[in-house]
């Protein structure tokens, strides 16, 4: 599985507003911004204010209300970025098999182009 939180990563950083990034929106829980190397015109990621390495232990130590402000704004980016009607896409990579780079969980939001498919 995945090792213990490592609060030196950089979204922990990002987070103590150690290192910049160019912020889309942030509520008390949760914080979105754009990812360095976005792979469509709308590529936001979208970070939950915890210290969980993963989604297993997101969704298992998190509050509810945590998990569901976290859910909240991923929702509210896409409503804001008008991506609604177009269709966007929600990813999580996650451990190695999953190609996790970051270990702090997190999701991408990607739109504003039409996206290939990874699962026929
Ligand atoms: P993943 O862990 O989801 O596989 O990949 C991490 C993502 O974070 C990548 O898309 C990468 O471009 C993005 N990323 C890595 N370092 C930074 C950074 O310092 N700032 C921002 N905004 N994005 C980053």
């Amino acid at each position: 599985g995945l090792p213990p939180y490592d609060d030196t990563n950089i979204f922990a950083r990002i987070l103590r507003g150690e290192v910049p990034c160019k912020r889309v929106a942030e509520s008390e829980h949760a914080l979105a911004f754009e990812d360095i190397n976005p792979q469509a015109p709308v590529h936001v990621l979208v970070i939950p204010k915890g210290h969980w390495c993963s989604f297993a232990d997101f969704s298992a130590a998190a509050s509810e209300a945590q998990q569901a402000g976290f859910w909240r704004l991923v929702g509210q980016v896409a409503h804001g970025a008008g991506l609604e009607e177009s269709g966007y896409r929600i990813l999580s990579n996650m451990g190695v098999q999953g190609g996790q780079e970051v270990p702090h969980f997190h999701v991408h939001l990607f739109g504003g182009r039409r996206l290939g498919r990874m699962v026929q």
